[in-house]
């Protein structure tokens, strides 16, 4: 191993033996050194290897080391990800196949001549053809408006008008969607579609961005187009006003280039994945729960799709969605953000995008981790030997929103809002259970209720007096219902699920309740 090299960075006259590494150029710098994001170097120290990476790349120099030949102190360095800086040890010897990075401190913006990278090579076509039409050339307005977009050699002028060119489709109009259409909008894409049935409710606004107060009530598809206009007027907005079905799914869309899975639910996470697959475009994927993310691009025709990494929807009741489980308000919005970089990349055919990997995000932890991704073979969609070739709609069972959740599983016994509130004001009035979480009994309960989570209710049975009358309610009515059936197996026979749960208790009975 290499002594010498306690003095700082500077060359050893010793000839040690050499190890050949691999050392990442920040952006900044690759100006200086053929414009690759990695290079090679040799050196038996880190501090070798960065005096070896200089004298070849010479004009380096100036932006690395001091006068006094030390690094300069904006600039760190890391090897194999431990930043060896800061603790004076550019002695640390290096192996064949280590990593150096140089990380200088990056404010924000960089002088034009360092930023522009020497004969690069241009970047690959998107996903437009070779001969491909963008129009009209850029207006003076459009020039001002995406000048940073211009100053960028991977987008330019040529880039911007592919962008003015493409049409996205976002699936849903929520947490996800709201980051995702605002960049894109502003990004300048030609065309966005929108695919939601909802209204904003004062519970979208913690994470859904592209709402404001004024909005609550409205149509998001309205609310979105007012707001995704006034960003920039020059994009066309779409909107879908219906459910995405296996009747519609292939029409809606047909005329997109990306498709951007912003959903909330299974079933249409399916549709979107298998309508991708059928049509060969890429499907951007997110996703969010609690604290933790999750991001991919499936293009079926480059890698796997989402049934190549789930390929059954997971069995009822066991994942929740937003509405029962909760979310931190950022968190889409920084899922929602990388899905809208993966499509630009896509469209302007630049970068790595995640095809293949899995992007994990844990915001409690603050780290991001990479899963690779392979295609099965099996798969029944995208695999050699698919057995499906047309759409299916898979049963509405999980993560679905509030609103559509009528239907009982099994067709357990309803009351409704009304008559239990006779019921609870005459003789001898029902049990009422509510099988919701905790934290939602803390936001609101309906008096004189016990709480019995769902999870719960098989080892509390015996908190029920099988002879009295029971009710149970959740949220919406789906839990409820669930657990009414459960009891139902279990012999009770007085049983039944408050229509709508506690939301609809709270506009049908008792307006003053807190709605969430
Ligand atoms: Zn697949």
């Amino acid at each position: 191993m290499g002594k010498g090299g306690s003095n700082i960075g500077r060359p050893t006259p010793v000839l040690s033996p050499m190890s050949k590494v691999q050392v990442r150029v920040p952006a900044p710098l690759r100006s200086f050194t053929g414009g690759a994001p990695v290079t090679e170097a040799e050196g038996a120290t880190v501090g070798e290897v960065i005096r070896h990476l200089v004298e070849e790349h010479q004009a380096l120099e100036k932006h690395l080391y001091g006068t006094g030949g030390e690094l300069r102190n904006f600039v760190t360095v890391y090897l194999n990800d431990e930043d060896v800086r800061h603790l004076k040890r550019e002695a640390t010897p290096v192996r064949t196949g280590d990593v150096v990075s140089i990380v200088p401190a990056i404010a924000g913006g960089a002088p034009a001549e360092v930023v522009r990278p020497a004969g690069r090579p241009t970047p690959e076509v998107g996903l437009s053809a070779d001969e491909e039409d963008l129009g009209l050339p850029l207006t003076a307005d459009q020039l001002r408006r995406y000048s940073r977009h211009l100053l960028l050699p991977e987008v330019g002028v040529k880039g911007q008008r592919r962008l003015r060119t493409a049409k996205v489709l976002l699936v849903g109009a929520g947490g996800l969607a709201s980051p995702a259409a605002l960049y894109l909008a502003a990004s300048g894409i030609g065309e966005i579609g929108l695919v939601d049935f909802d209204k904003v409710e004062a519970s979208n606004l913690q994470r859904q961005v592209m709402y404001g107060t004024k909005d609550v009530g409205r149509p998001k598809l309205e609310a979105a187009r007012d707001r995704l206009s006034d960003l920039n007027p020059d994009v066309v907005v779409r909107t879908y006003d219906h459910r995405l079905s296996s009747e519609n799914a292939l029409d809606t869309l047909r005329p997109y280039d990306v498709i951007l899975d912003g959903t909330d639910n299974f079933p249409t996470r399916y549709l979107v994945n298998d309508a991708s697959v059928l049509l060969g475009k890429p499907n951007v994927y997110g996703s969010i729960y609690r604290f933790e993310g999750q991001a991919s691009v499936f293009d079926a025709r480059r890698g796997p799709c989402y049934r190549c990494l789930y390929p059954e929807p997971p069995p009822p009741g066991l994942v929740p969605s937003c509405a029962e489980g909760g979310v931190l308000g950022i968190l889409p919005g920084l899922v929602g953000t990388i899905q809208a970089t993966e499509t630009v990349k896509l469209l302007l055919g630049i970068g790595e995008p995640l095809i293949g990997r899995l992007l994990l995000f844990d915001a409690m932890s603050l780290r991001f981790r990479e899963l690779r991704l392979r295609k099965n073979p099996d798969c029944v969609i995208c695999g050699t030997h698919p057995t499906q070739t047309g759409l299916i709609d898979y049963p509405a069972f999980c993560g679905i929103s509030p609103e559509t959740t009528t239907e009982a599983p099994g067709h357990a016994p309803e009351i409704s809002p009304e008559a239990l509130a006779a019921r609870l004001a005459g003789e001898d009035p029902p049990m009422l259970i509510d099988v919701r979480n905790p934290p939602e009994w803390e936001i609101v309960r309906i008096p004189g209720a016990t709480l019995i989570p769902l999870p719960e209710l098989p080892q509390r049975v015996t908190e029920l007096a099988r002879a009295r009358e029971v009710v149970l309610y959740c949220h919406s009515g789906r839990r409820s219902a669930q657990g009414t059936q459960l009891l139902l197996e279990l012999g009770f026979t007085h049983v039944s699920s408050l229509t709508g749960g506690i939301d609809a208790w709270a506009q049908k009975v008792d307006p003053t309740m807190a709605r969430y």
